[in-house]
């Protein structure tokens, strides 16, 4: 049986990732600071008897007694509501203090850590798509930086560790995600157009809805995650992974309100500074190294992520 640790178990991708993970077979530690993270996410595994919950930051250092085979290293703070503002310090701490404590338990453990990196350090994309071989274009010292430059810290760390001290490590880079487990409450675009048009309310579009994302459904993610950490030692990324299939937020705004409420209105409101205007992943990487890549379009997605947030309501 492997054994593994997970950090950021309670969050959106942790809990989607910690029951598939026991629903195969596996040993799951998870770890949360429930910060972000909801414990009612690992509802259906809580008394598993392969499940293990540790309420931990991991700002401080982590000792597990048990051996570890792999580490997913997901805790952060994620949408830009939550890290931005009053918790600005404590995501930049997350990522590096974060990383660097699990590094040196995956050092400890023999064990391979896959990091959760993210689109986000392409910042406002000079190519488009976006290839790993792109270096990234960030502020440094906006708002979003603490995000964006921790998380680029952390892969610079991990890439250290595996040559200073040959740690086996992985990186993902996770373009805009989404599903069921997403948080009501923490801003992003999807759920926050599901809920307003559920509620009845005006769809609020920032900007005037001409950015682009590209949505991955989070089971095509995990997925990915998953064929990236049992890939072989020698391939550690980093590696996008995301649905290429790009929409601007207008677009999206009008599948959710064709769906839930046609004749329902749009109130727009100011673009939050340092906002990309577009994002795609190129994924050949992934399709050649793990032969991976999403089979959930975004119609088929957005219908089953909406049966979700009825459940909520
Ligand atoms: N956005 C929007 N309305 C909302 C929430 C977000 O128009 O209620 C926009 C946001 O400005 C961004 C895009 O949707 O351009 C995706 O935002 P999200 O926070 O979901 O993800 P991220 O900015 O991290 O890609």
């Amino acid at each position: 049986m492997t054994s593994i640790l997970i950090t950021g178990a309670s969050g959106f991708l942790g809990s989607n990732l910690t029951i598939r993970l026991i629903q195969e077979g596996n040993r799951v530690i998870g770890v949360d600071n429930n910060y972000t993270g909801r414990m009612s996410n690992l509802s259906r595994i809580i008394n598993h008897p392969n499940f293990t919950f540790i309420e931990h930051d991991i700002i401080e250092p982590l000792t597990v007694d048990e051996k570890i085979d792999q580490i997913y290293n997901l805790a952060c703070p994620a949408s830009p509501v939550a890290y931005q503002g009053k918790h600005a310090i404590l995501t930049t701490k997350t990522c590096v203090y974060g990383v660097i404590n699990m590094l040196e338990l995956a050092k400890k453990h023999q064990a391979t850590l896959l990091q959760a990196s993210t689109s986000e350090i392409y910042g406002e994309p000079l190519e488009h798509p976006q290839q790993e071989s792109c270096r990234g274009n960030v502020n440094p010292i906006g708002i979003r930086s603490c995000y964006d430059e921790g998380k680029r810290c952390a892969e610079s760390l991990c890439f250290d560790y595996m040559r200073q001290e040959n740690v086996s490590i992985k990186i993902v880079r996770i373009f805009n995600t989404y599903g069921p487990h997403m948080d009501p409450n923490d801003g992003r675009v999807i759920s926050n157009f599901i809920l307003q048009a559920l509620r009845g309310e005006d769809l609020t579009i920032y900007g005037d809805g001409s950015q682009t994302r590209s949505f991955c459904y989070v089971d095509d993610l995990i997925e990915g995650i998953i064929r990236m950490m049992n890939s072989p030692r020698s391939f550690c990324g980093p590696v996008n992974l995301g649905n290429p299939g790009e929409f601007t937020v207008q677009e999206l705004a009008q599948k959710v309100l064709a769906r839930l409420r046609p004749n329902g209105k749009i109130s727009y409101q100011a673009l939050p500074s340092d906002d990309p205007t577009r994002r795609r992943p190129d994924i050949s990487l992934a399709k050649e190294k793990l032969g991976w890549q999403p089979q959930v379009a975004l119609d088929e997605g957005l219908d089953k992520t909406i049966a979700y947030f009825k459940t909520l309501i």
